[in-house]
């Protein structure tokens, strides 16, 4: 039987970083892991890693991604970089804590509607808001009447964590026809997960899975969520454990040396995301 190659697939990285060129300009001495948070220096490692299309994750924190620091500052500079480059770059709409829930809820539907953007992210641990606190209702509500996907950073450290994946399971019990995105598995507590109907993007988990547990284990655990909820996707350019420039090839690494064929990595690779894209 023949499995997957993963650097030769067409590839969708689910779940990257890169930040807008007017904040690269403003920080001309940075030297740390963002300075590879350029979209210049990504069409490179694009091309050279066949990957089609990323999508682009905001932090839940506006001075990271816009000079203005203000989530719609956020958005614009987001639908500019899927201007900037039609067909690649596809962008998930920011939340800013600091507003009302309905000014939040008013923003991402300008992120939407006016903006193109493609989702919601939500970063419980940056914004400091417990993914199942009441601040985030309006906007669960607002997701499932529209359908649009939400991608919620679950990478916890103890099982109260404002993240954990038990908060998850939760709200996807309350609001059924959520579509959800979690990311980074729910970490090392992905066994919760199993049950809720979600996608799981592997990214900055796998290599730490790999060494945690090894690749036959790692394989099991991403078989028990199955081709049709698994996301190829990196955290580009961010990792507890490599370079930057070692990212892809470490998930090549693992990915090759487990079992999934060619048609179950199209789907983990490709095809889901361009479901959730609704493209
Ligand atoms: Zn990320």
């Amino acid at each position: 039987m023949a499995f997957a190659d993963w650097k030769a697939l067409k590839k969708i990285d689910a779940h990257i970083h890169v930040l807008p060129d007017e904040v690269h300009e403003a920080n001309p001495d940075a030297n740390d892991v963002w300075v590879y948070a350029d979209m210049h220096r990504y069409q490179t490692i694009m091309a050279a890693n066949n990957i089609e299309k990323a999508v682009v994750m905001p932090f839940n924190d506006p001075c990271l991604m816009s000079m203005e620091s203000t989530v719609d500052g956020v958005h614009r500079a987001l639908c500019k970089l899927k201007k900037q480059y039609p067909g690649q770059l596809y962008a998930y709409a920011d939340v800013d804590v600091r507003n009302s829930q309905s000014e939040t809820v008013d923003a991402i539907c300008r992120a939407i509607d006016d903006y193109s953007l493609d989702g919601i992210k939500l970063h419980p641990n940056n914004s400091g808001t417990a993914i199942d606190s009441d601040y985030n209702r309006a906007i669960f509500a607002f997701a499932q009447e529209r359908q649009i996907p939400i991608a919620v950073h679950s990478y916890p450290n103890t099982d109260d964590d404002v993240s954990a994946a038990k908060r998850i399971v939760k709200i996807a019990e309350r609001y059924p026809d959520l579509k959800w995105i979690v990311s980074h598995m729910g970490g090392f507590q992905w066994e919760v997960l199993r049950s809720i109907r979600c996608y799981v993007d592997m990214s900055a988990i796998l290599p730490e899975y790999v060494h945690a547990y090894g690749i036959g284990r790692t394989n099991e655990i991403l078989r028990s969520f199955g081709a049709e909820r698994l996301l190829f996707a990196t955290d580009y350019p961010d990792s507890r454990v490599l370079r930057s420039d070692e990212i892809y090839a470490a998930y090549y690494d693992a990915l090759d040396q487990m079992d999934f064929t060619e048609e179950e990595a199209e789907r983990i690779g490709y095809g889901n995301a361009i479901d959730i894209l609704g493209l």
